[in-house]
């Protein structure tokens, strides 16, 4: 009998090479091989006659091969097949498909799928570029090929993705699936409660296992393909509702945890309305008294800052550090690239210089002596506040007493990093670094023994009392710093607290005032001239020009223009008159923050740039921003770019120039940028353009990797997940008894490890 957990190549036909194939899919015991869904279904109990088919259909025609063939056109080879049944007949084209040469022996059955099209020169149907597969040859009476064609025609079909380079195929793994299926143990343990599995009339794990790889005749076709059947629904709530377990979890551990309880007192009070050049918006006012109210908790805040690009974040994130700097504490701002960190580093100056705390900059590329000397000042407690980039996280920084650290552009760090940014080192002081390599290991198994004691502790004890569970198999806890994540990517809200679930959300959803709108246009570059002359019309005025370039020097794609040969272009022939600077990534530190202060200042009224500004770049005098090949850059990146103008009272114009061909999603990228301003629905189009692995970054950025979950589609069953995962762990009560929380428990730290991993992450 095979259990869930049985590794895959105990399945009758699986060898160890097999076994390795399907690793690459992720797939190592017989739960992942079961859990390996179809992505769609041929209906191969109700295939469609030849005659009946209609121009513009997907169809799935089961018939019998009469003829094939390749001719040449002078394009391209093309492979025709003719398919037949009884006396109608289909034509099926491959283009430069010389592979199917002699692939075919008239009287074998086949399956075709595909869209169905008429031929433009007499009007009859045809299917290019069908799907296809062979059901073995009509009126053979072999037993063994009876058995497997039983599962492939006369029934719904399930279609699996093929594996090793088609080494795998989808009726391989039919009939593997199918072998599992009849040795899989009857007894499939139920591990979410019952009030829940009734609430949402969930059927059993056996049933949906079945159902969903070998539908019953009677079911919706509809409802397959859109993964909404019982079956479907069951495997899909189960994997969300214990992702959102394992955060629900992960945040009554971290409320639980020592914090340091700030006090306001009215100097901190005042020095936060001291420094402010400008009236708050009223939504700032409420994001900054949801974080000083963190603050005087405590436990440690955990708390995410959504809001657009130029909605004013820099601002609260400085009134918090007053907060944390006026108890005596240090507080530590983080930001993805050098430029930005050196930006904040010039403004926190500035605007902190009336208050008189002691500022440092410690980015990566100082001398090694500076580095020394700053952290010296830093482990001393002499600098409060210290504003780096990741050479923060990534080299060992020892604080003197560290109260807050704030993350900018969250988005670019990555979910686990963040969750990582806390260790403490021997001596009781805290520092702000992943565990080095070496490191890693012991710390992984620390974790992994707090782990299964705390749920040792869980079978006996009241998950009630978050406090004990958090404490179990913990050193007495010396406080742990506030972290105060910003970040201007807004995702939808839903997707937000599953992926940032153990972080409270405040949103900046106002921009500050006196803003007007932004214009954006698409223009050919055949046209630069044009907005060249804009340009310079602009700069009359007194206002200042981006212009941006997808690549920094020539050779990288040579038919791109490059920023280097672009700023030469402009700087001596079209603005020979103008000040024009340069600014990309390859330049020296010095460089980049001399370039970068002279644009500050207005020395220079044009740069010419990569996208090294693209993300927190703030000159408000700046009303323009150009970008050549637009069409190569992503929504999110359009989107930051833009939001380096619009930050003052002028009016600002973004410029898409294309040059060359759009595909299709460039199309809708550029579109959108022409028609929306808001951020929020950018980022939604372009989690649907991308999809939700590339959006959120690779595994590595934290993204719980699901195996039949799509955060896009399930995003009802991920709010129904959430909420309860959430009643399950206030429980026990009426409805839910301490066994079954437990039993919950123990499948999520067992069965569901791969979401755990990022559960119990830092
Ligand atoms: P982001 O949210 O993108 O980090 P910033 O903090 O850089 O935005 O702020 C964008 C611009 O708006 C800055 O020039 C900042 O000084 C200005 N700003 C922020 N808040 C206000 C406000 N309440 N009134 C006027 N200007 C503001
Ligand atoms: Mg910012």
């Amino acid at each position: 009998m095979l259990e869930l957990t049985t590794p895959v190549q105990y399945v009758k036909g699986i060898g160890p090479k097999l076994a390795e194939i399907l690793a690459t899919k992720g797939i190592a015991t017989v739960g992942d091989l079961l859990h390996y869904l179809p992505f769609r279904y041929e209906d191969r109990l109700n295939p469609r006659g030849i005659a009946e088919l209609r121009a513009g259909e997907m169809a799935t025609v089961i018939g019998e091969v009469r003829n094939s063939g390749l001719f040449r056109t002078h394009r391209m080879p093309i492979f025709q097949l003719i398919v037949g049944q009884g006396r109608s007949k289909l034509r099926c084209l491959w283009f430069n498909a010389t592979y199917l040469q002699n692939q075919f022996r008239p009287g074998q059955l086949i399956a075709l799928y595909g869209k169905v099209e008429p031929d433009s020169r007499n009007g009859e149907l045809q299917i290019i570029q069908p799907q296809f597969e062979m059901l073995g040859d009509s009126g053979s009476d072999a037993a063994d090929d009876k058995a497997s064609a039983s599962l492939e025609v006369g029934r719904i079909v399930p279609i699996y993705e093929s594996a090793g380079q088609g080494k795998v195929t989808a009726r391989w793994f039919r009939r593997v699936i199918r072998t599992a299926l009849d040795d899989l143990t009857p007894e499939l343990a139920e591990t979410i409660p019952a009030a829940v599995r009734e609430r949402l009339a969930l059927v059993s794990p056996r049933e949906a296992l079945w159902k969903v790889h070998w539908p019953e005749p009677g079911e919706s076709f509809d409802a397959l393909q859109s993964a909404r059947t019982p079956a479907h629904i069951r495997l899909i709530f189960e994997e969300l509702f214990f992702t959102e377990l394992g955060l629900e979890l992960k945040r009554r551990q971290q409320k639980a945890q020592t914090g340091t309880a700030f006090r306001i007192a009215d100097r901190a009070r005042q020095a936060i309305k001291k420094i402010l050049p400008f009236h708050p918006t009223a939504t700032q006012k409420k994001v900054l008294k949801e974080i000083a109210d963190d603050m005087q908790k405590p436990h440690p805040m955990r708390r995410l800052l959504q809001g657009d690009v130029g909605s004013g974040k820099t601002i609260i994130g400085f009134q918090a550090a007053i907060i944390a700097i006026e108890n005596g504490y240090q507080a530590a701002l983080m930001a993805p690239t050098e430029i930005l960190a050196q930006q904040h580093y010039f403004s926190a100056r500035r605007i902190l210089e009336n208050v008189g705390y002691r500022i440092v900059l410690l980015t990566g590329s100082l001398e090694p002596d500076r580095k020394r000397e700053i952290r010296r000042h830093i482990a001393q407690g002499n600098a409060q506040l210290v504003i780096g980039t990741h050479a923060l996280l990534e080299e060992k920084v020892e604080f003197a007493k560290l109260g807050l650290v704030i993350v900018d552009e969250q988005h670019r760090f990555g979910v686990l990093q963040r969750l990582k940014l806390m260790k403490k080192s021997g001596d009781g002081r805290v520092t702000v670094a992943p565990p080095s390599p070496a490191a890693v290991p012991s710390a992984r198994s620390g974790q992994v023994v707090a782990a299964s004691r705390r749920h040792q502790e869980q079978d006996s004890a009241s998950p009630r009392s978050g406090q004990a569970l958090a404490n179990a198999g913990e050193t007495p806890a010396l406080p742990e710093p506030d972290v105060l994540v910003m970040t201007a990517t807004p995702i939808p809200r839903t997707l937000a607290l599953t992926l940032y679930g153990d972080l409270d959300l405040s949103l900046l959803d106002e921009l500050p005032p006196g803003r007007t709108p932004i214009v954006t246009r698409r223009i050919t570059d055949d046209r630069s001239p044009e907005v060249w002359d804009f340009v310079r019309k602009q700069v009359a005025k007194g206002h200042q020009v981006y212009v941006v370039y997808p690549v920094i020097a020539e050779n990288e794609e040579s038919e791109l223009k490059a920023a280097i040969k672009m700023y030469r272009e402009l700087s001596g022939k079209v603005f020979a008159d103008l000040k024009v600077g340069l600014l990309h990534g390859r330049l020296d530190s010095d460089l980049k923050d001399q370039v970068m202060r002279m644009f500050q200042k207005g020395d220079l009224q044009i740069l010419v740039a990569t996208t090294v500004i693209e993300v927190g770049v703030d000159v408000p005098n700046a009303t323009v921003m150009v970008i050549e090949h637009a069409e190569r850059f992503g929504l999110a990146q359009l989107h930051q770019l833009r939001g380096r103008i619009g930050r003052g009272a002028a009016k600002s114009y973004c410029i898409l120039m294309t040059g060359g061909k759009v595909t299709e999603d460039g199309e809708r990228r550029l579109d959108a940028m022409v028609r929306t301003n808001d951020g929020f629905q950018i980022a939604e189009l372009d989690l649907e353009l991308r999809g939700p692995g590339e959006f959120f970054g690779t595994r590595q950025a934290g993204m719980p990797d699901f195996r039949v979950a799509n955060l896009i589609r399930d995003r009802q069953l991920l709010e129904l997940a959430r909420r309860e995962a959430a009643a399950v762990m206030a429980g026990p009560n009426a409805e839910i008894t301490q066994v079954e929380i437990s039993r919950a428990l123990v499948a999520l730290r067992t069965r569901w490890q791969h979401t755990y991993g990022l559960v119990e992450a830092g």
